[in-house]
């Protein structure tokens, strides 16, 4: 769409042209099954094995590590599940965040059902969570420890190495929702010391549909889908060949420009941040300082006091401007966001927020124009 000032990466981002090129065989030329034997089929489970060595690259991890799931809720659900069933002899006690992803708080709720405990961590204004407090929390039973690497709402980048740290000292697992973080800012697993990764292709230029476990070597994990032995007998169901093409390629290509799409998106971040709170009154960060390490390079999240997210959103929208009044999985209820409330927001600012996600192809005036369109809309909507 021409026109179009997309701010809304963190929701979704467009496949990089490079990564269609590359799915574009697997569809039609290049169809065959990569389990079968001859020649079209050994050509796919190539392109698979050659997708996992690009995204093991990326992490520090071996190819053996990673395993292709349909995006980040399943990598998620597979993880809690997974681990939930396999250490049941161990405990029945997990760990997480009032701010994780509904993919992680839902599977929490559901273990609760079946007989699972689930502490869920406070953050402090800007979204971190306490160290010390994890320690404490951490029981004889307790059998893993769920944290995001960074949120998807306000940013917040978690202290992931020292909780790996503590969670090791007391012999516990860690895995990371790093959905937002993967392909934003650099992620070591081995050195990082996560166990388990969730991260999905659509977020980082690749395709929807498509995202990856990383299981470190060596972990036993209770298999998500049953039936033939793809993915090492691990998940099964036949493999998403031009997906898993499309992650492998975004992948690379994400690793290659990580360095200057973050420099360049934290100087948009902290341009558009400066500039709104120039322009308009009443406006205040929700999380870390912008342009901070704190905080992911692309998400800025402001209250607008006075203006409803839900109203200021079209307003944007019929100027050509996408923007998030919520998460795009929490939007359409009524309920304030759950992450702004767990930083302290009131419910009325809670939904006064509005969050822009900066992505790899906006530009400066883009910014000018967006700070303009957002400047009508607040005074418009705070004068009726
Ligand atoms: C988008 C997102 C998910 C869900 O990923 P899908 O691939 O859309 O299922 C999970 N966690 C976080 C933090 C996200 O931002």
């Amino acid at each position: 769409m021409s026109g179009l000032i997309y701010l809304d990466h963190a929701a979704t981002t467009a496949c990089d042209p490079k990564v269609v090129q590359a799915m574009l065989p697997w569809f039609s030329e290049a169809y065959g099954n990569p389990s079968t034997m001859y020649s079209i089929g050994a050509a796919a489970a190539k392109a698979v094995r050659h997708a996992r060595e690009q995204i093991a690259q990326t992490l520090g991890a071996c190819p053996e590590e990673i395993f292709f799931t349909s995006g980040g809720t399943e990598s998620d659900n597979w993880a809690l599940k997974g681990i939930a069933q396999s250490l049941a002899a161990k405990g029945h006690h997990l760990i997480t965040t009032k701010i994780e992803h509904p993919a992680v708080l839902e599977s929490c709720a559901f273990l609760e059902k079946n007989g699972y405990e689930i502490t869920y961590l406070d953050v402090d204004s800007r979204g971190q969570i306490s160290l010390s407090q994890l320690e404490e929390a951490i029981r004889p039973d307790t059998i893993l420890i769920s944290v995001m690497y960074a949120n998807n709402e306000i940013g917040t980048v978690e202290p992931v190495r020292q909780i790996a740290e503590t969670a090791h000292r007391h012999g516990v697992l860690f895995h990371t929702d790093a959905v937002q973080a993967y392909g934003q800012i650099p992620i070591s697993a081995a050195e990082d010391g996560i166990d388990l990764l969730s991260a999905s292709g659509h977020k980082f230029y690749g395709p929807k549909g498509i995202g990856f476990l990383y299981i470190r070597k060596g972990i036993a994990m209770e298999r998500f889908m049953h039936g033939g032995s793809q993915e090492r007998g691990r998940r099964a169901g036949t493999e998403n060949v031009p997906g898993i093409v499309g992650i492998g390629m975004a992948a690379e290509l994400a690793g290659a420009s990580l360095e200057i799409r973050m420099q360049k998106e934290r100087k948009l971040q902290k341009y558009l941040a400066e500039n709104i709170m120039r322009e308009i009154a009443d406006v205040t960060v929700n999380g870390p300082e912008p342009g901070s390490g704190e905080r992911l390079p692309g998400n800025l999240n402001l209250c607008f006091a006075g203006v409803r997210a839900e109203t200021a959103m079209i307003m944007l929208d019929m100027q050509g401007v996408c923007a998030s009044a919520g998460s795009a999985c929490t939007s359409g209820s009524l309920t304030p966001s759950h992450v702004l409330t767990a930083i302290g927001c009131s419910a009325e600012d809670a939904q006064c927020s509005l969050r822009f996600s900066i992505g790899q192809e906006n530009t400066q005036q883009e910014m000018d124009r967006v700070v303009q369109v957002i400047g009508n809309a607040a005074e418009k909507i705070r004068n009726r």
